[in-house]
């Protein structure tokens, strides 16, 4: 028989364990914990070490004796407790997810709140004050932009979904800004959430720009560790009135949340994956449903799940769609898109004569280029054509990228760097040759053909750190910069006012890629990058190199025509069976050996009982498209389900099952819920 004793003695603890769990303690007498001590942190003994955890509740009886419950070492409360609607968001995403509660909820701390070293004082910041906008910045709405705001603002309280949809430049930022305005002005909080930050820094010093008394905050990985813990606190406290950050900032702590915004929807960065994988923007709309307030998902080529469920035919309006098909500066129209076809006009070193033709007169009009290509290094490999050696990984199912810039080849998949060596390994053959193309041998062939230009290269090589992208920036918009060379990286969020030509060189590897979601991720980089061109006064031209000039997909690029490419590919997918017709979920295992990995996929299959709802398909174990990556071997299985209900039903029984086999000490598996990568 249970003992009860005083529900406040016991202390029901979440830990970070992989166990769906929760640890009880016993409260000390000097510090009586009351129901509104619930979401403090604590310090507790676990096994040989200490642990930092967050009460969860205080009840009446525990399911172990009394006796063995351990006490509490310390409650700190250095923070407010974590608020209701903030244990409902991290246990909806374990649950949805698949994962233990403690883990999410101790792993979306920051780092300053989870260390088990005694509680620091969190410095307070400045009081908080009546948050203003600056008046003069403010420009006269577009009539797009203002039935937007009207729409999002006028439709009163509660939860509500939309979907702005807005061609580039057509100032969807503006409609953001006047929203959080009209948040703040009710003495509201409001989330935005951006894909890297590194990548959008002009949002963040716009955002502070028209809010300029101290009410934003950002969260973010490039944020040092006690500045992170600040600013979480901030928010947590109410002083931050904005919070700016990427995907793991939709967990913070907001008690006057009044708008979410989520930036570049489709971007699938907003994924997190690994550790707790969850998609931010998914949450972020649980998120808003149950706190009920609106939620604005924007993007000029959203997410095909996303237009899906805010086209009435679809997705039986679940989103409100607002569209904004102009740019917002009358004067900057959409750029025109040319299809270059490279049977016809022969690329020289990757660059067709029109593409050099079209860099030239840009030259002579002192007007920037852009040329595009989602490859960094200089060639994607190395290779001795008389004996057919390659330069491969050897310890991933992947060659080894060839960066001239430091003399290495490079694994892009496990960081393995080694020298380029002077001849064949295998055969001794001196001539062995850079196959492919790279960033840097295309930059290395436009110093070739214009010794004038200034050329800028712009990828994940050059531009590694926040400051060196910075002044890379810096550079670009003071004009120190001809010709850019650059990966995706420089198709986000950026105005570039003397852009004038875009050049995308290879998108045809990307058309006929093995993952279906291929097609989707192209059109929105094409659209994407073909948005930098004529942002200002000056009219703007894309130019697309393609063996496949009559390609659907480069036809709607030409058309500017997202709505088009959507309503094609969701066809598709219906007629093929793939999301958002059918949920999916994928069990991954990884070993030293293949076999092993599938062996257990196997017998995973297998523990899917009969009488497990027959709407849940489970396909076969298969090796991963990089089925070896840092010396392990890599397979999944596919699960899917027409019903999202009869899959969150299915997984949870079934994984159970999974955690009860025995397997090689060196296998490790997880699911992950909605894969972006199939
Ligand atoms: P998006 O985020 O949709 O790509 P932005 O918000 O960056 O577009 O706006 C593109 C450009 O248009 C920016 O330079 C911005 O200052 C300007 N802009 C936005 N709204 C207006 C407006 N109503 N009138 C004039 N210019 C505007
Ligand atoms: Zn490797
Ligand atoms: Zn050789």
């Amino acid at each position: 028989m249970a003992e009860t004793v005083d529900p406040a003695r016991i202390a029901r603890v979440a830990l970070d364990v992989p166990r769906p769990l929760f640890f009880d303690y016993l409260a000390v007498a000097s510090e009586a914990l009351t129901s509104a001590d619930l979401g403090l942190r604590v310090l507790v003994p676990f096994g040989q070490h200490r642990k930092v955890g967050i009460l969860v509740d205080l009840p009446a009886t525990s399911e172990l004796p009394l006796a063995q419950l351990k006490p509490l070492l310390a409650v700190f409360r250095d923070v407010r407790p974590l608020p209701g609607d903030w244990f409902r968001l991290t246990r909806f995403c374990a649950s949805y997810y698949q994962v233990a509660p403690g883990r999410v909820m101790l792993s979306v701390l920051p780092a300053g709140l989870r260390s088990p070293q005694i509680a620091r004082t969190i410095s307070p910041r400045r009081a908080r004050r009546p948050v203003l906008c600056a008046p003069d910045t403010q420009v006269e709405l577009t009539g797009e932009q203002a039935a937007a705001i009207l729409e999002v603002s006028g439709s009163g309280a509660g939860f509500h979904a939309y979907l702005l949809h807005g061609v580039t430049g057509s100032g969807k930022t503006e409609v953001y800004l006047r929203l959080i305005e009209r948040v703040l002005e009710t003495g509201r909080q409001t989330l935005l959430l951006v894909p890297e930050i590194n990548l959008t820094p002009q949002l963040e010093s716009r955002v502070a720009a028209r809010f300029p008394d101290g009410g934003l905050v950002c969260l973010h990985s490039g944020l040092g560790e006690a500045e992170r813990t600040r600013n979480w606190c901030a928010a947590l406290s109410g002083q931050a009135r904005i919070v700016l950050g990427t995907r793991l900032a939709v967990f913070t702590p907001l008690p006057e949340l009044g708008l979410i915004i989520v930036d570049e929807e489709h971007d699938t960065s907003f994924k997190q994956q690994d550790g707790v994988r969850y998609s931010a923007r998914d949450l972020a709309v649980y998120r808003a449903r149950d706190g009920n307030l609106p939620i604005v998902l924007g993007s000029a080529t959203p997410s095909l799940e996303s237009w899906a469920n805010a086209t009435a035919s679809e997705g039986h309006g679940r989103y409100r769609l607002l569209s904004l098909h102009q740019r917002a500066n009358a004067r900057a129209s959409l750029p025109r898109v040319r299809v270059v076809d490279t049977r016809q006009d022969k690329p020289r070193n990757g660059l067709s004569s029109a593409l050099l033709g079209a860099i030239e007169q840009r030259l002579a009009h002192s007007e920037q280029s852009l040329i595009f290509l989602n490859r960094r290094g200089y060639a994607p490999v190395l290779l001795c054509a008389p004996c057919g050696w390659t330069s491969r990984c050897h310890r991933c199912a992947a060659n080894l990228v060839l960066h001239v810039v430091d003399r290495r080849l490079r694994c892009h998949h496990c960081g393995y760097v080694t020298a380029v060596p002077k001849s064949c390994p295998d055969c001794g053959n001196q001539d062995i040759s850079a196959f492919g193309r790279g960033t840097q041998r295309i930059e290395a062939t436009l110093r070739e053909s214009f010794p004038e230009a200034r050329i800028l290269r712009v990828d994940r090589d050059s531009a590694s750190t926040r400051r060196q992208w910075a002044a890379l920036l810096e550079t670009i918009h003071r004009g120190g910069a001809d010709i850019l060379v650059g990966t995706q990286m420089l198709a986000k969020g950026h105005d570039f006012p003397k852009l004038t030509l875009v050049g995308a060189i290879a998108p045809d590897a990307a058309l006929f890629a093995a993952d279906w979601r291929g097609p989707e991720r192209l059109f929105a980089q094409l659209m994407q990058v073909a948005g930098r061109a004529g942002r200002a006064d000056l009219p703007g031209e894309v130019l697309l190199q393609t063996q496949f000039p009559d390609h659907p997909l480069y036809a709607a690029v030409a058309r500017h025509d997202y709505a088009g490419f959507a309503a094609a590919e969701l066809a598709e997918r219906r007629r093929a069976g793939f999301p958002p017709y059918v949920h999916q979920a994928m069990l991954r295992a990884e070993a030293v050996g293949m076999a092993d990995a599938l062996a257990f996929l196997a017998t995973a299959r297998a523990l899917a009982l009969a009488d497990d709802d027959d709407r849940v398909t489970l396909y076969d174990p298969v090796p991963m498209r990089l089925s070896r990556r840092a010396n392990r071997e890599r397979a999944q299985l596919l699960l899917d389900s027409p019903s999202r209900p009869a899959l969150q039903r299915f997984l949870p029984l079934w994984l159970r099952r999974l955690d009860a086999l025995k397997v090689p000490a060196t296998l490790r598996w997880h699911v992950e819920v909605d894969p972006l990568e199939v």
